[in-house]
């Protein structure tokens, strides 16, 4: 038997599996459940309780209870009674699903693989890695739910070659991913999706179609409420109209609360809308139209429900593969993965890429890309950058991610200084390299090739970046493409223009005495018409004024040429 562990950390449930025999095998608790609800309930001077037991504590003492804790994960926010991060609070569960395996196999287990969304950003998946660390795992690898979810449906299949979209649309997070598997090589094309949409929206909007003033109730009686908004909507999966009662709801009096599978549509219609333009953010990533696919694999809970089924078929134009169990498809790969990991099952390999570009600011405020988006990781990539000035003693290192021209529109990740000696500008070179390992983590590394003195930049806090700023961000980046193509042009002229003025300057200062007086005149007015081109921000006069000095001057560089060889 492995003896390394699979887990999906779930907003809503979480599982744990390990490789038995070549198979993966998911582990069930001492109820037989193989579904912990990722809720943690904190008793009054007692334990914390975790899963089911801690979900029905929700009505009796719901400011004890946390739940969905996933959604703050990588945030400095902290929650419940004893006023814990998100990482401690994880870790409860973890540690939860720890005891149950070890229970289950007789044994201790350390080591484990937990998945995250795709789009988890560098901060979530350090929380991750560190929320595992805290209930005493060594976390083997971060590996991305939709990816997880591909590699337990091929290796269901057998296929050797598939084209397949991950559709997950679980309790808070939607992932949409577009794979290439080539033989037992698993390659991500494209992800998106949005850590912040999901079943829990639509419990949301459940509840606010049977209480709009939800804040009014009593906690115990939102609680309740919820629950039977839940239970309404998970029965109307399969049936067309269904009711709850929730007796002594004020007092002796009952409620009893009904909702058909038509206004559930109705109701959960906007929310289920928003993945359409995650979908096809993906496949324009990918380059590829819906009927290039394979397969479009539905995973997650919310994926029971018809409409979510419809949606997902008017999109991809085909009827979705529903055949993997959508609460176990993630927990299933994960432990794949495990074992893979471990040695007990070979022949599958992991490719994954970045959801964004990552780079450094440059020159003028330019956004220079090191790792363009959707590379597959692990990826190193490295460039060399030098000094604008004479004897510049230091250089900020600015580290970017987004998909904007302008440094100034994207997400500053990081910065720190490199020093160095005095120097002529244009003398000092500076390596900087890039790498994201294979949990998604990026590691920056600057070093002075001439002292050897090297800074390496530790992202503690990436800033914290919702899944609406990512899709914002992708957004704009089209939207202002045609402006941000203009201001780069105009930066990048700009830099050239001041750079040619400099030269010009020293160069008239240094071998004046050759010139004409003409000459001398014609330099010095296409000098200051390149200023006040410069000055204009007009790119067609800058443009000019660059031609006219280059004309002026070229008596001068003759000269300069002549100079030299003499
Ligand atoms: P997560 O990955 O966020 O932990 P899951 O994949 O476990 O989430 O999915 C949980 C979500 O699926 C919840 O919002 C739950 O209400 C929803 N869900 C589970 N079963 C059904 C069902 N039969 N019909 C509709 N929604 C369901
Ligand atoms: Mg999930």
């Amino acid at each position: 038997m492995s003896d390394i562990v699979g887990i999906d950390l779930g907003t809503t449930n979480s599982l744990i599996g390990v490789v038995e025999s070549g198979f993966p095998i998911l582990l069930a608790d001492d109820n037989g459940e193989r579904l912990t609800p990722s809720a943690v309930y904190f008793p009054d001077g007692a334990e914390p309780i975790i899963g089911r037991a801690a979900l029905r504590a929700r009505s009796v003492a719901p400011q004890r209870v946390v739940s969905s804790i996933k959604r703050l994960m990588g945030s400095a926010q902290r929650a419940g009674p004893l006023d814990l991060s998100p990482e401690e609070i994880s870790a409860l569960i973890l540690r939860q699903l720890k005891g149950n395996a070890e229970h289950a196999v007789g044994r201790e287990v350390t080591r484990a693989v937990i998945t995250v969304p795709a789009y988890f950003n560098d901060a979530q998946r350090n929380a991750t890695k560190r929320a595992g660390e805290l209930a005493g795992f060594t976390v083997e690898r971060i590996l991305n739910e939709p990816t997880a979810a591909a590699l337990a449906f091929a290796l269901d299949r057998g296929q050797a070659k598939a084209r397949i979209a991950v559709y997950d649309f679980g309790g808070g997070t939607f992932d949409l991913s577009i794979l290439q598997l080539n033989d037992g090589l698993f390659e991500v094309r494209a992800t998106n999706g949005n850590t912040q949409l999901g079943g829990d929206d639509i419990d949301a909007a459940i509840i606010s179609h049977f209480a709009p003033e939800f804040s009014e109730l009593s906690p115990e009686q939102a609680a309740r409420l919820r629950e039977a908004a839940i239970e309404l909507k998970h029965r109307l999966s399969f049936e067309e109209n269904a009711s709850v009662e929730l007796p002594f709801y004020c007092g002796a009096e009952s409620l009893r609360v009904q909702l058909t599978r038509s206004e559930l549509d109705r109701i959960s219609q906007p929310i289920i809308d928003k993945t359409r333009w995650h979908c096809a953010r993906a496949l324009a990533d990918a380059r590829l139209k819906p009927e290039e696919l394979d397969e479009v694999i539905l995973v997650g809970g919310a994926t029971r429900m018809p409409l979510v089924r419809d949606t997902v078929r008017e999109i991809f134009g085909r009827e979705p593969n529903t055949s993997p169990n959508p609460d176990e498809a993630v927990a299933i790969g994960a432990t794949i993965q495990a074992g893979v990991l471990a040695g007990a099952i070979s022949n599958v390999l992991l490719l994954d890429v970045t959801p964004l570009s990552l780079g450094l600011e440059t020159f003028g405020g330019l956004m220079n890309v090191i790792i363009p988006r959707n590379s597959t990781i692990p990826i190193k990539a490295g460039e060399m950058f030098t000094t604008a000035v004479n004897n510049q003693r230091a250089m900020s290192i600015k580290v970017l991610q987004g998909e904007r021209e302008m440094a100034r529109d994207n997400w500053q990740l990081g910065q720190f200084e490199i020093e160095f000696e005095p120097a002529p500008k244009g003398m000092p070179r500076v390596g900087v390299q890039f790498e994201i390992d294979a949990n998604g983590i990026l590691h920056v590394l600057a070093r002075d090739t001439r002292t050897g003195a090297e800074r390496v930049l530790e992202l503690k806090s990436a800033v914290d970046v919702s899944d609406e700023a990512v899709e914002k961000m992708l957004g704009d980046s089209l939207e202002h493409a045609f402006e941000d193509m203009t201001e780069r042009t105009w930066t990048e002229a700009a830099l050239k223009a001041e750079e040619m003025l400099r030269a010009v300057e020293s160069i008239m200062t240094q071998s004046g005495a050759g010139m004409s007086e003409t000459e001398r005149a014609q330099i010095t007015w296409a000098m200051s018409e390149m200023r006040e081109a410069l000055a204009s921000k007009t790119p067609a006069r800058l443009q000019r004024a660059n031609a006219v000095l280059d004309e002026a001057t070229q008596g001068l560089a003759a000269l300069i040429l002549e100079q030299a060889i003499r």
